[in-house]
């Protein structure tokens, strides 16, 4: 008997989506009927976007798991009508591999202090190699599957990288710290601090003016994480007292950024628009796939969401 899937996102991704969930399901020998529209007590499983409208799960009667498509679960790990395990996205091919690379290309560009020279072609020679990697301490909050990833890379290409999360954890290349005792260690070696927690009622605003104060002076901010994981007039503030030298910021309260925030017009900040790293159709629909092939063959699911600590 097929399992009955429902797709429960926005159009466009049902575009980029379905052919590569088919052909998983079928490589993973789940036998599924994957559709856009079930009467609620047919279905089975939910691949979950938190924009599709679908904030009521109490009519799926039969429903055995839900499938965040992406990484942050903050839209809706607190929804009280979800009663079913909730798996969140962590695909390495596509998504880990992304965030490894926008994060080294934005911490190489603070490092190498590229904008002197890409935007300063003005007939100055202007001498002074950067420092060596060595040289310059990266500190990463959240060790989960991304901030692992990209702190190894970055201590792969020399940075002594300190890595800060909730328990205490190993990972080479990384010297771990962990719970609220080790933050103020985390920050103090922080010459750039690069965010990647989840947002969760602990860390909201865990980036507050004191917080930022702790960062050495002439540090650079960098957050693919969630927007509200900073106080953004602390933020500015720090940056207009030069106690900060540059934010390149990826994530924003509200998103789209409104074309009137200031972080658009502020010189010492970048902002991107939420493309750190995107989930990618082929490899996240093997992950989806997998993770229906373990809950119908009864084995463990793959990356579940404690629903206690909210990621
Ligand atoms: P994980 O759940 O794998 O890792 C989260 C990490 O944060 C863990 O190390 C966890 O600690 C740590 N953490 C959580 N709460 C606390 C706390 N209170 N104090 C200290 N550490 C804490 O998440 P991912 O690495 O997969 O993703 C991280 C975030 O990146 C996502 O939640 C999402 O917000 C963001 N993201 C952004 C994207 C973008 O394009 N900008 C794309 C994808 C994700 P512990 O290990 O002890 O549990």
């Amino acid at each position: 008997m097929p399992v009955t899937v429902l797709f429960a996102a926005k159009s466009e991704r049902w575009e980029e989506y379905e052919a590569p969930l088919r052909t998983a399901l079928a490589e993973k020998g789940v036998t599924a009927d994957l559709v856009t529209e079930a009467a609620p007590e047919t279905v089975d499983y939910i691949v979950y976007a938190p924009n599709s409208g679908l904030d009521d799960f109490r009519p799926y009667t039969r429903l055995k798991a839900v499938l965040n498509l992406w990484a942050g679960v903050e839209d809706v790990v607190g929804n009280p009508t979800l009663r079913v395990p909730l798996a969140r996205m962590v695909d390495d091919e596509g998504l880990t591999q992304g965030m490894v690379e926008w994060v080294t290309g934005h911490v190489l560009r603070h490092h190498l202090g590229m904008d002197r020279h890409i935007l300063g072609q003005d007939g100055l020679w202007r001498t002074g190699a950067p420092p060596l990697a060595f040289d310059r301490r990266v500190t990463i909050l959240g060790l989960g599957a991304l901030g692992a990833a990209c702190g190894q890379a970055l201590a792969r290409l020399g940075f002594p990288v300190t890595g800060w999360s909730r328990s205490p954890k190993q990972v080479e290349g990384i010297d771990c710290l962990a719970g609220p005792e080790g933050l103020d260690a985390a920050l103090a070696r922080a010459d750039i601090l690069v965010l990647l927690l989840p947002l969760t009622p602990e860390t909201d605003t865990l980036m507050d003016a004191a917080r930022l104060a702790q960062l050495p002076r002439g540090a650079v901010l960098i957050n693919p994480g969630r927007g509200a994981l900073i106080e953004d007039e602390a933020l500015i503030a720090a940056l207009d007292a030069d106690h900060l030298a540059h934010a390149t910021l990826d994530v924003f309260r509200e998103e789209p950024l409104p074309p009137e925030h200031p972080f658009w017009p502020h010189p010492k900040i970048t902002v991107t628009p939420h493309i750190a790293s995107e989930t990618r159709a082929p490899s996240a629909a093997r992950v989806i796939a997998e993770n229906i092939r373990r809950a119908e063959a009864g084995a463990p699911m793959l990356h579940l969401v404690d629903r206690e600590k909210g990621y």
